[in-house]
């Protein structure tokens, strides 16, 4: 029962997705961000390294697909 309380979903403002509306929980967390008790979408940040790696602008169609790919390996 006192699981209920674990979700802390208001900890970080009610944030519970980001700008693009991936979901602002595991396993798209960035594992540093988590374990800070802030959020940050895993599946942003790495198209967000590939696209600077690559030398070309973010995708968010490519953000999208790392999700389905965090999703799926999960
Ligand atoms: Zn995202």
């Amino acid at each position: 029962m006192r699981d209920m309380k674990r979700h802390g979903t208001n900890r970080n403002s009610g944030k519970t997705h980001c700008k693009l509306g991936h979901p602002l929980q595991a396993p798209n967390l960035k594992p540093a961000q988590a374990a800070k008790g802030g959020r940050s979408c895993l599946a942003c940040a790495r198209e967000y390294a590939l696209a600077r790696v690559q030398n070309r602008p973010f995708d968010p169609a490519r953000a999208d697909e790392r999700l389905r790919a965090i999703a799926a390996s999960f």
